[in-house]
């Protein structure tokens, strides 16, 4: 039977007063939409109805007061945020039925309670973010999305009906938001969209002046550049092996860009690439993965495979096999091949048993539990930079290397750290690893 995914919930905004209410407004529904929330234009159609209210003046409050009096009436379900916040006494004694009241600039407490007020049904199939990602993303972090939608069809796959074609932030805009996360904790920006190496097709790669002079293009090499000039650390997600991807690899090597790629190659086998209908289906991509480590070996690449796809043979799967002793991939998170309901893979003929799948997932995951392992062994000895993500009482921490993305990749478990804080960027002298994890101690500050 063919995977139902429930649509995604639905938020209404009412954004009261100044410009800078209006960006705190911008922020959240980026980071709502980045956890799978679609917006609403108006009342009806909403789950739960956001009011950023101000209250700078009287007349401000008022007016927040009616806008939520508004929203109740015609909605029901209403979070009130922003500086009425700080008057959570006057607006609950008015409006009781108020589902939570955050003030200004508490951007967590927002996302978090609509997350409880209409949990976000997050998908394998149409998300980006882990399922993890649901637990209030840490302000050290954060997801960035860069566009919406998708032009390819892949077969197995119903994001193009569900999101339609590729649309593309303006490169400005999506600046503005680094620098606002960045501003606000964030130390690593994590980069996500359908297609990140289509970013600004739609827009035909034009320039957007900057605000200190100069312009940006709206291209995957350029936006990576300046957002390397922003964040400390810089992740791109969801990137597709098109050839102008060698463009990013000196940016990595430079350090402007962490060395990381997240490539969802899906499979290797071309007969099985092509029923997918995959992009930059490209014969050459071991060629280039070898140039890539060329110019910045320490590149790490993370992928997904799906295993048991209608027509996989055993030749195939072999194929795919002796393509991962080649490529030697840092990460890999496989899948065995389920229909979602109005995918076109659903009619191919061939279907592989379940036995047949489960046996080659066990398969592929030992192979690639082997790689990991023996690619982590050969970094005991070196010193990596980490980035702390939470420290324990007991001296240790908890943190991740340039090759590990939050929830999807390992850890680095660090004694000797109670002086770290969450955040903090480190180097580390690696003493241990097993298939997934590291483990060592920080180096001394002298
Ligand atoms: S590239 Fe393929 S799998 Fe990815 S969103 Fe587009 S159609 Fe779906």
């Amino acid at each position: 039977m063919a995977t139902v995914i429930p649509s995604p919930p639905r938020v209404g905004m009412v954004s009261l007063g100044c410009p800078k209410n209006l960006v705190d407004s911008e922020r959240i529904l980026t980071q709502l939409r980045a956890d799978g929330y679609q917006m609403s234009p108006d009342y009806a159609g909403a789950d739960v109805v956001l009011v950023n209210t101000c209250g700078f003046l009287d007349s401000a409050k008022e007016e927040s007061l009616e806008a939520i009096g508004e929203a109740i009436a015609e909605n029901g379900r209403v979070i009130v945020t922003g500086c009425m916040g700080k008057e959570a006494e006057t607006i609950r004694a008015r409006f009781p039925q108020v589902l939570a009241i955050t003030g200004a600039h508490q951007y967590e407490q927002v996302v978090e309670a609509v997350h409880e007020a209409a949990p976000a049904n997050l998908s394998p199939y149409i998300d980006l973010i882990p399922d993890a990602g649901l637990k209030l993303t840490p302000r050290h972090y954060s997801y960035l999305k860069i566009s919406e939608g998708c032009n390819h069809r892949c077969s197995f796959c119903i994001i193009p009906s569900l999101r339609g074609d590729l649309v593309s932030r303006r490169p400005d805009a999506i600046l503005r938001e680094a620098e606002k996360l960045v501003a606000a904790g964030t130390r690593e920006l994590l980069v996500i969209s359908q297609d990140t190496s289509a970013y600004g097709l739609d827009l035909r790669h034009a320039s957007w002046p900057l605000k200190g002079g100069g312009e940006v293009r709206a291209h995957m090499t350029d936006l990576a550049r300046e957002l390397g000039r922003i964040a400390p650390w810089v992740r791109l997600h969801y990137v597709y092996p098109y050839p102008h991807v060698d463009q990013v690899i000196p940016l990595m090597a430079e350090g402007l860009v962490l060395p990381y790629l997240d490539i969802p190659f899906q499979h290797a086998a071309p007969a099985v690439l092509r029923r997918m209908k995959r992009p930059a289906n490209d014969a050459k991509v071991l060629g280039r993965i070898k140039a890539w480590r060329d110019i910045c070996p320490d590149l790490a690449i993370r992928s997904t495979f799906v295993v048991g796809f209608p027509g996989e043979t055993e030749e195939d799967f072999q194929y795919l096999l002796d393509w991962l002793d080649e490529a030697q991939l840092d990460r890999v998170g496989a899948f065995r091949f389920e229909p979602v309901e109005g995918a076109a893979a659903n009619l191919l003929p061939d279907p592989v048993p379940e036995a047949v799948k489960e046996e080659r997932y066990a398969r592929i995951m030992e192979k690639t539990a082997a790689i990991s392992a023996a690619r982590l062994a050969a970094k005991v000895g070196r010193t990596l930079d980490v980035i702390v993500d939470a420290v324990d009482d007991e001296g240790g921490a908890t943190g991740r290397s340039t090759a590990d993305a939050p929830e999807i990749d390992g850890e680095v478990f660090l004694r000797d750290a109670g002086h770290l804080a969450v955040g903090d960027i480190v180097p580390v002298v690696i003493e241990d690893a097993d298939e997934h994890n590291l483990y060592g101690a920080p180096v001394a500050p002298r």
